[in-house]
């Protein structure tokens, strides 16, 4: 990853699921199906990011994700760590991310039982351009009628603590073993009020250069505490570049 940063085209594929939307940008080809995540991955396997266009018209569970040490304890490859980009937002659009105060243990897995863990939580009201970092460990939930990308570790691990009553698998014991139960920090979450958003727009239009911590086990990856990636909108995908930052030590 030394050097000089290229654009490298990801590779597209459409994943439909019921919490969806079936009216996606033209580009993206969707064919009336009901389209919740668009997955764009590096062509490299290597390379362990996923970027994930997440177009929702329901509220989606509320999760947790281990880090990258948990997951290993767990047998997994790695944890995941999130960032998301609002790309679009209805007018009453809200994401929830981390604690409004901090909870006790037994007290947060109570709230996850009974369902009031959606009172405990912090729900911003977004709309595009809002950018939040998601450390691993962070209570969060994507609300309904909303659009994100999400710059993530490329790792199929979330542990679902609450559902609506849906009736999916919980796993609450793993998940509230992990969980923040704190507010997510300030100094994570701000705005990019330079980026446009006409989704059907043509050309690099679209730039967001996002360098928070993290990511730094990865074997691909700079050794260093900012990993920036500067994301371009192209029709129906997205091109990645990932900054060859020196190590700050
Ligand atoms: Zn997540």
């Amino acid at each position: 990853m030394e050097g000089r940063p290229r654009m490298t085209i990801l590779e597209r594929s459409l994943h439909e699921r019921p919490w969806g939307r079936e009216d996606l940008p033209s580009a993206y080809h969707a064919g009336g199906r009901r389209i919740g995540e668009v997955w764009h991955q590096h062509p490299d396997a290597r390379l362990p990011v996923l970027v994930k266009s997440t177009f929702t018209s329901q509220r989606l569970s509320v999760q947790v994700h281990p880090d990258d040490d948990a997951a290993r304890r767990a047998g997994l490859s790695s944890g995941k760590e999130e960032w998301w980009l609002v790309t679009a937002a209805s007018a009453d659009a809200v994401l929830g991310i981390g604690l409004k105060a901090p909870v006790a243990a037994e007290a947060l897995r109570l709230a996850a039982l009974d369902g009031s863990i959606i009172d405990l939580m912090e729900w911003f009201p977004v709309r595009a351009g809002d950018f939040f970092h998601i450390p691993p460990g962070t209570v969060h939930a994507i609300g309904p009628e909303v659009e994100i990308i999400e710059v993530q570790q490329n790792a199929d691990v979330t542990y679902r603590i609450f559902d609506y009553g849906r009736g999916r698998e919980l796993h609450l014991d793993a998940g509230l073993a992990l969980a923040r139960r704190v507010p997510h920090p300030p100094e994570l979450r701000g705005r990019l009020p330079e980026i446009g958003f006409d989704a059907e727009a043509p050309g690099c239009l679209r730039a967001a250069r996002i360098s928070p911590c993290g990511m730094s086990r990865q074997p691909h990856l700079p050794r260093c505490r900012k990993v920036s990636f500067r994301l371009c909108r192209w029709p129906g995908s997205w091109r990645l570049q990932i900054g060859s930052s020196a190590p700050d030590g």
